[in-house]
C-alpha cells in the first residue's frame, strides 16, 4: 500500500526543466498526486502549514518570475477509458495526468473526430479546460462533455457540464474563479461521422494530396496539423517557449474599420460586434519578429511566441513582452493580454 502523500512532499525542488519555458525557479515544496485521496492529503498538509498551493500539469502556460514559496501540486492522475461506445459516437475519458497530444492521436487512430485540430498542444489534459484550448477553428469546448473538478469551496468532487465551465475564447471558469476547482477528470463526445474543420488555409493546403473529405481519417487530418504546427512553431525542447505570449485581441467595430482603412493588410475576423484580430500580425508590424535581446527574444517565424534562449530570467521574458505590449498599443490602439499564467 501506498504511504501517505505527506511523506512524498520534497523542499527546494528546481522547477525550470518542469516547464516549458525552462525559466530558473524553485519550489519550496513539490509534490506529485495520482488520486484524490492524494490530494486531499496535500491540500490539507498545505492548510495545516500554511502554504499556498499551485496546480502543475506539463507546465506549458506558465511563466515562473521567480521561487514559489509554497507546494507546488503535480497533477499526474492517469486514466484513459472509453465509455458509451454505440456504433457512431462514444465518451472519451481521460485523468488529468494524461498527455494531451497522446490522447489525441489515440482517439484519432480508433477512427473518432472531433479532437484531431487540436493534435500537438503540449501539456496535460487537466489544464485543457483551463483555457478551453484551441486551434485550426477547433476548441476543446466543442466536444467536452463534462469536467469533474474537485471543488475546493465545500471540499469535495462536483462534476460540471459543458455550459457550467463558462467556455468564451482562452477563457474558462478555471480562469474566472482561480483557486476553486481542481481538474481531476474530463469527458470528450466524439463521432465517426461529424464534419472536419478543415477551414484554415494553411491546412487546407497541407491536404492538397489526401483524398477529398469523405476518406479522410481523423489520423490524416492530426497529422496535417502536426506538420504545418512544426513548420510555425518552435519545438520547446530546442527553443523553451510557452506557445502564443498574447491571446489575439478582441477590439469593437468601429475600431476595426478604423484600422482597415488606415492599413488595408490589418488581419481580422470581423463578428457581429467585435472583430479578432491576429496579434501576430500587431507585433509584426512593429518590427518584432526575430527580435532578440540577450538571453530572450521573440521567435523569428511565429511573432507571438517568445522565447528562452539561453538560460533568460521570467524577468528578463516579462520585460520584453511590456515593450511589445506598448508598442502595439501606441501604434494600434489595442491592448495586448498575456495568454500563460504568470507566477510572481
Ligand atoms: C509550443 C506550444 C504550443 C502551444 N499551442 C497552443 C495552442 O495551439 N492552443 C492553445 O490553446 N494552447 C497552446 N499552448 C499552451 C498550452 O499548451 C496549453 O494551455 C495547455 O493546455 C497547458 O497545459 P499544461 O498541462 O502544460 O498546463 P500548465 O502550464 O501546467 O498549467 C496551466 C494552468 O492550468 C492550471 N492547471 C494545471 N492543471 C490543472 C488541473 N488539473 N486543474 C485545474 N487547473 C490546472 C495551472 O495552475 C495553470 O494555471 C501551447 C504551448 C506551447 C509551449
Amino acid at each position: 500500500m501506498k504511504d501517505s502523500v505527506r511523506n512524498e512532499i520534497l523542499e527546494d525542488v528546481d522547477l525550470s526543466a518542469m516547464t516549458s519555458l525552462r525559466l530558473p525557479a524553485q519550489a519550496r515544496y513539490f509534490v506529485s498526486v495520482t488520486g484524490i485521496s492524494d490530494l486531499t492529503e496535500a491540500l490539507a498538509w498545505a492548510a495545516t502549514e500554511g502554504q499556498e498551493t499551485l496546480l502543475l500539469g506539463g507546465g506549458s502556460n506558465l511563466v515562473l518570475a521567480g521561487d514559489y514559496n509554497g507546494l507546488v501540486i503535480r497533477m499526474a492522475f492517469p486514466g484513459r477509458r472509453w465509455e458509451d461506445v454505440s456504433e457512431e459516437t462514444a465518451t472519451l475519458v481521460l485523468g488529468a495526468g494524461e498527455n494531451w497530444h497522446e490522447a489525441v492521436i489515440h482517439a484519432a487512430s480508433e477512427g473518432y473526430r472531433g479532437i484531431e485540430n487540436l493534435a500537438l498542444i503540449p501539456g496535460s489534459t487537466g489544464a485543457a479546460p483551463v483555457q478551453n484550448i484551441g486551434a485550426y477553428g477547433a476548441e476543446l469546448k466543442d466536444t467536452l462533455v463534462s469536467v469533474t473538478a474537485y471543488d475546493c469551496g465545500i471540499g469535495k468532487p462536483v462534476t460540471l457540464s459543458n455550459a457550467d465551465c463558462r467556455f468564451r475564447y482562452r477563457d474558462s471558469l478555471f480562469k474566472q474563479e482561480p483557486g476553486r476547482y481542481i481538474i481531476v477528470e474530463i469527458r470528450l463526445g466524439l463521432s465517426r461521422t461529424r464534419p472536419f474543420t478543415l477551414g484554415y488555409g494553411e491546412l487546407k493546403t497541407c491536404l492538397g494530396d489526401c483524398p477529398g473529405p469523405g476518406s479522410l481519417t481523423p489520423l490524416q487530418v492530426a497529422e496535417a496539423v502536426m506538420t504545418v504546427r512544426r513548420r510555425k512553431l518552435p519545438d520547446p525542447d530546442q527553443l523553451p517557449n510557452a506557445g502564443s505570449f498574447f491571446k489575439n485581441p478582441l477590439v469593437p467595430l468601429a475600431h476595426w474599420k478604423r484600422l482597415q482603412a488606415r492599413y488595408p493588410a490589418v488581419v481580422g475576423f470581423p463578428g457581429e460586434s467585435t472583430a479578432k484580430l491576429a496579434a501576430a500580425w500587431l507585433i509584426d508590424q512593429c518590427g518584432w519578429k526575430g527580435y532578440r535581446d540577450r538571453r530572450v527574444g521573440v521567435h523569428d517565424r511565429q511573432a507571438l511566441v517568445l522565447i528562452n534562449h539561453d538560460g533568460g530570467t521570467g524577468d528578463e521574458l516579462l520585460a520584453l513582452a511590456e515593450r511589445i505590449q506598448e508598442d502595439v498599443k501606441n501604434r494600434f490602439g489595442v491592448a495586448l493580454e498575456v495568454e500563460p499564467r504568470i507566477i510572481r
